[in-house]
């Protein structure tokens, strides 16, 4: 392409309201523009870039099996009314009305529509496993939408799921997918870690997270430099005695009180961290038990959780007054949270009322046993790992490593959904014993708009963005200094531009009339790996000068092999 048909609108200064310099670099570069809170347009010269993005998330996927379709960003309030999610996700759905009074909401993710058609489309064995993906915009209505795409509302995503019969399959998939979310990554030139992780409001059991490490990066990541171990730290923190996310390495290393272990325990059973924003923490009935639910209000999800609480069967309260005795709590604490109708609600309790009187001196012990609501604990061995790092001892692989902390952007998570949505939405399938069984569930998302800047974190310069090879919206800048005014350049130029073109390199000629230095500040700001200068000067030798983008030196090369030098 010619720069003469293409939209650039290059800044020097990015808006007051850009902090993050990828977010910055973006609006200079004139790669998205915003129209509202969280809402971007991807311009012409961005849109190049997270289609690149696109194509290898896209071959990784079809590599690992997955049959590309694509689903309705607008769905029916019904489908998440059967996993109970249409009351639980929050404030980050965003619902809408139509011209009937008909509920949809425009789709933060899509487990609830794809369970939907694998109950109808997918009946025996026979046709497991299966695996779908589709790269296609979500809304998620953020309580704090910021650093451009990076955390924006509306967003693009891949997001595939797979079904199957057992969880041997389920397993199997679960370890391509890790592995083609490793190659995507490698693949577009990013550094980045997979690390175990929490299951937030998609739920499940095993997870992991894929992060491109960068400082501007908003989790906190532990890993031990000599072995595999890697954990989210809003993991860690469920097991920390006192974890405000900034101090979570500190509180790691703290000393338990029983008091604070009690509290941790009761934290770590709920699956979060003691001084996490939690709405509300009750005592309820369900169904005649005594169970803990949390609701949830974090910065990005607000969940209803419940935990069985066993040995209650003896507590008979008569009244709000006894509850109170008898949990030890300030007047004021009891009150309905509105969960739902056929929920109880017992006691509103902070996290350390709630285990005072779980665990406390004078109180009977009770068992805490089963979560299963929103999502389940983690993993026992996650468990164990986090006790230990919390212990001060070594690597939990118990190889003598030394956990490290880092900072990393979340832009893939893959989860083990087991039969979360496929019990809640009757997804069953006829096994070879002729019988019905439940399908086994994954799912794996990547943040495709997400990356785009988390790669500019990654590779940039004081002059601008530096794209890695496999994400930029174009591989050479051609720069024909006096285009317009030497026949020798616009001859050079438009050779060297028609061998590129016909030798696949996707190549940008800058043939506008502007000061070589605009044009120059122009491709390094937008981050072109190879740039190749054609000026009268140098081509009188028959020579060309070319600079790579990250190394930004200067060298000397025959016009005649300015094509071989390239490719
Ligand atoms: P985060 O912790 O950053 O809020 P998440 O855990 O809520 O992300 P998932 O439900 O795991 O997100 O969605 C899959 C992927 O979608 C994430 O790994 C991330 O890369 C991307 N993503 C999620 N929310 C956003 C957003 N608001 N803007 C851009 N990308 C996002
Ligand atoms: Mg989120
Ligand atoms: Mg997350
Ligand atoms: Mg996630």
């Amino acid at each position: 392409m010619r720069t003469s048909q293409l939209f650039i609108s290059t800044k020097k200064e990015a808006p007051a309201e850009a902090e993050l310099l990828s977010h910055k670099l973006m609006l200079r570069a004139g790669l998205i523009k915003r129209l509202g809170s969280g809402l971007y347009t991807w311009m012409p010269l961005g849109l190049r870039v997270l289609r690149k993005v696109e194509a290898v998330v896209r071959s990784e996927m079809n590599t690992a099996g997955a049959q590309e379709l694509l689903m309705p960003a607008v769905q029916p309030a019904e489908l998440w009314q059967e996993t109970g999610r249409w009351d639980v996700f929050g404030p980050q759905m965003l619902k809408i009305t139509d011209r009937h009074e008909r509920q949809f909401c425009f789709g933060p993710t899509h487990e609830e529509v794809i369970t939907d058609i694998a109950r109808s489309e997918l009946r025996s064995y026979k046709q497991l496993p299966a695996n779908f993906y589709q790269v296609q915009t979500k809304f998620r209505d953020e309580i704090r939408p910021r650093f451009g795409v990076m955390r924006a509302r509306e967003f693009m995503m891949k997001d595939a799921y797979s079904f199957h019969a057992s969880f041997e399959s389920l397993q199997q998939t679960y370890d391509v997918m890790y592995g083609a979310y490793s190659k995507v990554f490698t693949r577009l030139g990013l550094q980045f870690r997979a690390v175990a992780a929490d299951t937030g409001a998609i739920g499940g059991s095993g997870s992991h997270e894929f992060h491109v490490l960068a400082d501007a990066g908003e989790d906190l990541l532990a890993y031990c430099p000599t072995t595999d171990y890697a954990a989210n730290v809003e993991l860690a923190e469920a097991f920390a005695p006192s974890a405000p996310r900034a101090a979570a390495a500190a509180a790691m290393t703290e000393v338990d009180t029983p008091k604070q272990t009690a509290c941790a325990d009761v934290a770590a059973l709920l699956g979060v961290g003691v001084e996490r924003t939690v709405k509300a923490i009750a005592l309820v009935t369900v169904a005649g038990e005594f169970v803990l639910a949390l609701l949830r209000g974090d910065h990005n999800l607000n969940e209803v959780k419940i935990a069985k609480l066993e040995g209650m069967a003896d507590f008979r309260f008569a009244s709000d007054d006894e509850i109170r005795a008898a949990l030890l709590c300030p007047p004021g604490f009891i009150g309905p949270v509105g969960i739902n109708a056929d929920i109880r609600v017992i006691a509103d309790l902070t996290v350390a009322a709630m285990s005072d009187f779980i665990c406390g001196a004078n109180k009977p012990k009770l068992h805490l046993s089963g979560v299963n609501f929103g999502r389940d604990l983690p993993e026992p061995h996650i468990v164990a790992d986090i006790r230990n790092v919390m212990n001060g001892d070594v690597c939990p692989d118990g190889k003598g490593g030394v956990l490290e902390l880092c900072r990393g952007i979340e832009v893939g998570h893959i989860f083990q959904l087991r039969t979360k949505y496929s019990e809640a939405m009757n997804c069953v399938f006829v096994t070879e014993q002729n019988t019905q069984q439940a399908m086994e569930m994954g799912c794996y998302g990547i943040g495709v708009s997400r990356i785009v800047a988390a790669a500019i974190e990654q590779n940039h310069d004081a002059k601008g963005i530096i794209w890695p090879a496999a994400m930029a919206p174009f591989s050479v800048a051609v720069v024909a200094v006096g285009y317009h005014k030497s026949e020798a350049v616009k001859a050079a130029a438009d050779q060297l531009y028609a061998q590129l073109l016909a030798a696949g390199v996707d190549v940008l000629l800058d043939d506008r009339n502007e000061r070589p230095g605009s044009m120059f500040a122009d491709m390094e700001l937008i981050g072109i790996p190879h740039r190749v200068t054609i000026g009268d000067k140098a081509l009188a030798e028959g020579m060309v000068e070319y600079v790579a983008r990250r190394e930004g030196e200067m060298k000397k090369i025959a016009l005649s092999e300015a094509l071989e030098w390239i490719q």
